[in-house]
């Protein structure tokens, strides 16, 4: 896909846009006083972008989707309603992404294990040895500082040329002639998209959802959890963080996030005036562990995920406990020795779609398999897939399920990931 013309365009693209304007004018302070920034003049309220691939959400699977849509010559847009990347690596402060460890070896590896690495060495911290199979599956989740990550999440972006757009989401959705138009809001912006292939990153497939695709939903669902520590000061890492159950929380709209992260904090609250301690840390919000998840063009079923089936077209594998908070807590169940799940291209692509594929917590799965199915590594490997799958649609003028998938794994390997192995 990097062809001249792509790098002609690319150059016109970042003189004309708002990001262009705004990087080339930013200078970065370098004490930790509040040493003054200056950006660049407020962008124009009415923006324009014509991109390969939007990624829409930049949390956990998102911003290696972009990073890998980007890195595949891909011109790319992430819309991310928050402030900041990694979801719920990082605005939940669930900083310890697992497992790309199964039985030993490595079997996630690729964009978001870079990234996991990176912010562990640079913040002096370890890495577990996969090599030594963990008496309980939580010893190998890679302890990450939360902040870190979502700053070098942004440098690799910037890297491959991907653009971010902040406080954003999109209000509508309508397919053009060779993909589709995506009218984003922001506060005090408008902004109209057209791309060739989105991927929806969005945790529960918000934009599948506005195309009136059909989704799945529990009547009741996993409970949320609020990440926050009392008395001692903040080092990141599990021990030090305390966790406080929401009970039907719901990341669906903006009114049953509200409820959730309103009745997290009263808890915490009332916790702080009882225990007499110091709140040191508190996350901005709920983290959500379950809403919708797509019908996809096939369903991975818990007997798929137990029993490590290796799906013809396998993109990724995935490994973790069955894993199902409920009313009465949680208890794990680890796989048997030796099995590995995988997870097949067509969970994720929503049935009977084109030109649009997720990856993240929303994969195309039972209750029970995406039980297991939805933490971090496993989110990270389906999104550098997704990445993949679209950046080839983009460029070959097809959709992500027709592109062979020979081809997705060969540039998955090129770009770092261990595809799973039928032999
Ligand atoms: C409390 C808790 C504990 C967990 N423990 C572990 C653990 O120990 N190990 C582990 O590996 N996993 C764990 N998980 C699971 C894992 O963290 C999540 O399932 C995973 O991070 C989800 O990734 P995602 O990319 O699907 O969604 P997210 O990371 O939530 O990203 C979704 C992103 O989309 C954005 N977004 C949503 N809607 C829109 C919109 N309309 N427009 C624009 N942007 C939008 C959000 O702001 C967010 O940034 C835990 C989860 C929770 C909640």
């Amino acid at each position: 896909m990097t062809t001249s013309n792509h790098d002609d365009d690319r150059r016109d693209f970042l003189k004309k846009s708002v990001f262009g304007t705004a990087a080339a004018g930013m200078v970065i302070a370098s004490t930790s006083h509040a040493t003054a920034q200056t950006v660049a003049d407020a962008a124009e309220p009415e923006v324009t972008n014509d991109v390969d691939v939007l990624v829409v959400g930049g949390g956990t699977a998102g911003h290696v989707a972009a990073i890998q849509a980007g890195r595949a010559g891909a011109k790319t847009l992430i819309v991310e309603r928050n402030s900041q990347l990694g979801g719920t690596t990082t605005t939940g402060g669930v900083a310890f992404p697992g497992l790309f460890d199964a039985w030993g070896k490595q079997v996630i590896a690729g964009i978001g294990w870079e990234l996991v690495k990176e912010s562990v060495e640079l913040d002096g911290g370890q890495l577990p040895n996969f090599a030594r199979v963990p008496q309980r599956h939580w010893q190998n989740q890679v302890y990450t500082n939360q902040f870190l990550y979502a700053i070098l999440a942004e440098e690799k972006c910037a890297q491959a040329g991907v653009d971010i757009a902040f406080y954003e989401f999109p209000q509508a959705v309508t397919k053009t002639d060779n993909g589709w138009q995506v009218d984003c809001v922001g506060f005090g912006t408008n902004r109209r998209v057209r791309c060739k292939q989105i991927i929806d990153c969005t945790g529960g497939a918000e934009v599948v959802g506005m195309l009136g695709l059909p989704r799945l939903k529990e009547e009741e669902r996993q409970p949320g959890s609020f990440l926050f520590m009392l008395g001692k000061e903040h080092q990141p890492g599990r021990n030090q963080i305390h966790r406080l159950y929401v009970h039907g929380a719901d990341s669906t709209n903006s009114r049953t996030a509200t409820e959730a992260n309103l009745t997290g904090r009263k808890s915490i609250l009332a916790k702080v005036r009882k225990e007499k301690k110091r709140l040191m840390h508190l996350q901005p919000e709920t983290g959500f562990r379950e809403s919708y998840r797509i019908e996809g063009e096939t369903l991975i079923t818990v007997n798929d995920y137990t029993s490590g089936r290796i799906f013809d077209d396998a993109i990724s594998y995935a490994f973790y406990p069955v894993d199902l908070h409920t009313k009465t807590g949680v208890r794990p169940k680890p796989l048997k020795p030796g099995k590995v799940p995988t997870i097949p291209l067509r969970a994720l692509i929503p049935k009977a779609s084109r030109n649009i594929i997720v990856a993240g917590r929303c994969v195309s799965s039972d209750r029970l398999a995406n039980s297991g199915l939805r933490v971090q590594a496993s989110c990270m490997g389906m999104g550098q897939a997704a990445g993949v799958a679209a950046a080839l649609a983009a460029n070959a003028g097809t959709t992500p399920l027709e592109v062979p998938i020979s081809e997705i794994h060969t540039l998955l390997r090129e770009h770092g990931q261990i595809v799973p192995d039928k032999a």
